[in-house]
């Protein structure tokens, strides 16, 4: 059942339960009231009607006394004539002693025959006789006597009891009247069947001396005395049929009513409910831009207002998770490119740092990388470092600070910096909160990556740490594949025995040089060396101290060229140098050096002491050439000069 046909009913509920007892009460207590009016205006009736015909037959008692002495004492017939005349009474008569009519004037209602009725057979209401048979009126009579007193006969009048005089009681009444004589209607102002019914019980009426219901009509009746005309009123009964019918008629229209405006109020209500289900729809539906009209400040509009600010806090939810996430997907994916496509060992510290500073919002990192004698770190990656006390290249010893703390024991931490555990060396980076995790992998720790203070200023909680160090596990691996193919390359080109650049490495290393000498118009110097009679160490000595011997002249040669300067062993117990930026008399001055550098102190090679020279050539570019095999060339010969001057020296290409 939905809201609306509840709210329906129930405003039809309320309505439905007064509406119906006073109805009841309508239908039950106007019928009676107006009954019992119609009771007692019967009963008023009645006695109004009684009152009138005994005041009539006090009129009918004094007419007949004043014409029982006017016709005494003269003439009968005028006498009578004249009270007719005067409209007191409608009939009168004057007998004699004997009974012969003497005057008589007016008539009366009789049911049969014409002859002048009698005083005697008039009857009189004021003494109870009863009239004649067939006589129909309020009468009187009085005797006639002499002044003596001897009767001179009778005198009688009457009023008939005729319609008119019906209709004159019915006005006075203000009911129907019916007059009754015997059980027989006299006259009446119903019609003759009603009349009739009446009639019949008018004896039982005047007994009962109450209203009664006689077909259909309220009656009540009245006698003035024996033999005397019964008067019955009669009202018709109050139509409490219509009035019911009409309260069920109201009744009902009024229901009808009350539904409809019950359904129009339902509707009203409930119309901001089912707009609110549609726009909560819509949300569920991925919608977020629906808005609810706020139409009112009633606890509708009020949950209207706070639906539309749940729907904008929603959206901003909503924007900033699809920001962050737009975010994790860029530096995944800046990462997964840097990871699998470059072994630039700085680009792939940077992004891993990068990546966990904007994932853990903080406001500076650093990267150390455990140095290869594994008893330092170096910074090698800095984010907003600067103001901070730290900078790239900063040293750190294994097990010193926070830092070294962490690549000594391999366990992250998390808190505030001087906290126990969280103690910061001088020369690592100042901060409030840090978290400081270990690039490990299963051959050790390659470093250590820190975080410090959040930009939010809240501290580092435990999910930081598990993010950080997630990541740090991954960041370990890719740095480890890096710093293997970096090893890799190095031994590539390096010479297993002397740690010097290799024959292969020699030839990439002068094509450079040659090319960029020969762009620029740049000189460059070229050194072939080669030991004097190392065969002999080698007999001597054996093997073993050769290859010291060999060492020891590779850190000798080294140790007297520039940085830029490229020592390669390029045979057996030859070795090259090339020299950028050095025109002949550089060349040969280096030349000079190392042989007397060689000469000048013995060899300590695996416990042995020796003495050793080197004969070298030098070549310069661009006099003697400008391609790498050209330059060879000639400092190969100028050595073979060298050492066919005797050994122990230089020789130039120039000077040969
Ligand atoms: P010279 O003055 O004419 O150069 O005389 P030399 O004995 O040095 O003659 P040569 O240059 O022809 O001899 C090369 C010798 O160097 C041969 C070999 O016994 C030795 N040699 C070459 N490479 C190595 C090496 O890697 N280790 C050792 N121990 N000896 C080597
Ligand atoms: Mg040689
Ligand atoms: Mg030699």
């Amino acid at each position: 059942m939905t809201l609306r046909l509840r709210l329906s009913l129930a405003f039809l509920l309320v309505v439905i339960v007064p509406l119906t007892v006073a109805a009841v009460v309508v239908g039950r207590g106007v019928p009676q009231a107006l009954d019992s009016a119609a009771r007692n205006r019967v009963l008023a009736s009645r006695a109004g009607a009684g009152a009138l015909v005994q005041s009539t037959c006090r009129t009918v008692r004094l007419a007949a006394e004043v014409l029982g002495r006017e016709a005494a004492v003269g003439a009968k017939q005028p006498a009578a004539q004249d009270i007719v005349d005067r409209g007191t009474v409608g009939y009168a008569v004057v007998t004699s002693a004997a009974g012969k009519v003497l005057g008589v004037a007016g008539g009366v209602t009789r049911a049969s025959g014409s002859a002048p009725v009698p005083p005697a057979a008039l009857g009189s209401c004021s003494r109870g006789t009863p009239a004649a048979a067939g006589i129909r009126a309020i009468a009187d009579s009085v005797d006639l006597r002499s002044t003596r007193g001897a009767g001179l006969g009778a005198a009688g009048v009457a009023i008939p009891l005729d319609r008119e005089f019906a209709t004159s009681l019915s006005r006075s009444a203000n009911a129907d009247v019916t007059l009754v004589s015997g059980g027989t209607v006299v006259t009446s102002t119903l019609p003759d069947a009603a009349a009739a019914t009446l009639a019949r019980d008018a004896e039982a009426l005047v007994r009962a001396g109450e209203a009664k219901e006689i077909s259909g009509r309220l009656a009540a009746a009245t006698s003035i005395g024996p033999g005397q005309p019964v008067v019955v009123v009669s009202v018709a009964r109050p139509a409490v049929g219509s009035l019911e019918l009409l309260v069920v008629a109201v009744l009902i229209a009024v229901l009808l009513l009350a539904a409809v405006i019950g359904w129009g109020l339902a509707r009203m209500t409930t119309r901001p409910l089912v707009a609110l289900s549609e726009a909560a729809e819509r949300v569920a539906g991925g919608d977020l831009e629906t808005r609810i009209d706020v139409t009112s400040d009633d606890e509708v509009g009020q949950l209207a207002t706070s639906f539309n600010d749940m729907t904008d806090r929603l959206r901003g939810y909503v924007g900033a998770l699809q920001s962050s996430r737009d975010e994790l997907r860029r530096n995944l994916a800046r990462l997964g490119d840097t990871l699998s496509s470059t072994h630039d060992l700085g680009r792939i510290l940077g992004v891993i740092l990068e990546t966990a500073v904007a994932e853990t919002r903080s406001s500076a990192g650093a990267i150390y990388v455990v140095a290869d004698g594994r008893d330092e770190l170096v910074l090698r990656a800095a984010h907003a470092l600067d103001d901070r006390g730290a900078r790239v290249g900063d040293v750190i010893g294994v097990g010193a600070g926070v830092t070294g703390g962490v690549a000594a024991s391999g366990e992250a931490v998390r808190g505030h910096v001087g906290a126990p555990g969280l103690v910061a060396a001088p020369t690592e980076p100042r901060g409030e909160e840090m978290i400081s995790v270990p690039l490990r992998t299963t051959g050790g720790v390659l470093g250590v990556l820190n975080l410090y203070d959040r930009f939010d200023g809240r501290p580092y909680d435990a999910g930081d740490l598990e993010t950080i160090r997630t990541f740090a596990s991954q960041a370990a691996v890719a740095l480890d594949n890096v710093l293997l193919h970096q090893e890799a390359q190095r031994l590539s080109i390096t010479d297993g025995l002397t740690g010097l650049r290799n024959y292969r490495y020699f030839q990439q290393a002068i094509s450079r040089e040659t090319e960029r000498a020969v762009r620029f118009g740049r000189p460059m110097g070229l050194l072939m060396l080669d030991l004097d009679h190392f065969k002999d160490v080698n007999d001597t000595h054996g093997h073993q101290v050769g290859d010291a011997v060999l060492i020891e002249v590779a850190d000798r040669v080294r140790a007297e060229v520039r940085e830029v300067d490229l020592v390669a062993r390029y045979g057996g117990e030859e070795f090259a140098v090339v020299l950028p930026e050095t025109d002949r008399e550089g060349a040969e001055h280096i030349a000079e050096r190392i042989c007397e550098r060689v000469r000048s102190r013995p060899l300590h090679a695996a416990g042995v002491e020796l003495r050793l020279t080197v004969s070298i050539g030098v070549a310069v570019l661009p006099e003697d050439g400008t391609a790498p095999s050209a330059l060879v060339r000639a400092a190969d010969k100028a050595l073979y000069a060298a050492k066919g001057a005797g050994r122990d020296q230089w020789r130039s290409t120039g000077a040969g």
